[in-house]
């Protein structure tokens, strides 16, 4: 990945305010990178970023983010799509432990893909402090994957 990430930002809910807050602190971070939301979540983001924007440059057009469609309506897919084609360098992911969700499956697909694609997954605040304030975040970095080639060639009995 490059130094420029493309992070990957989504909250259920419950855990909205806190990514919300948490995006405000890291606002200087966070908007020298490309950033992908779910769509809910990513209007929440570009309203905290304008904020944050305006405060320091006194305007408030910056790099729009890209909101994908609504977790629930297949959003968390669309991020899943994007990882597995190596868009996505970071995840941070705000699920809610308390709550079950009506898209649970997409979820579990989501974090399930982002192990598989070994991308650097924050689900809690301080998870995704750690995350930010890694000296990684600056510079390029390689991901390493396992070899799955034995298992994509592998051989179906009877064909
Ligand atoms: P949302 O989706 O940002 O559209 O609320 C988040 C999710 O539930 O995956």
């Amino acid at each position: 990945m490059e130094k420029i990430k493309n992070i990957a930002l989504v909250a259920h809910d419950n855990r909205k305010n806190d990514l919300i807050e948490w995006v405000g602190w890291n606002n200087e971070i966070l908007l020298k990178h490309n950033l992908i939301c779910t769509g809910t979540t990513g209007a929440l983001v570009e309203t905290m970023l304008q904020e944050k924007y305006h405060i320091s440059h006194g305007r408030s057009e910056f790099q729009p983010l890209t909101k994908l469609k609504s977790g629930p309506l297949g959003g968390d897919q669309q991020l899943g799509a994007l990882i597995a084609e190596g868009q996505i360098d970071i995840l941070i992911f705000f699920w809610d432990p308390m709550e079950p969700q009506p898209h649970d499956v997409d979820v579990k697909a989501l974090l399930r893909i982002a192990v598989l694609y070994n991308i650097p997954t924050a689900s809690n605040r301080s998870s995704a402090d750690f995350v930010i304030s890694s000296s990684l975040i600056t510079t390029d970095y390689q991901i390493k994957l396992r070899d799955y080639s034995s298992y994509t060639q592998r051989k179906i009995e009877g064909i």
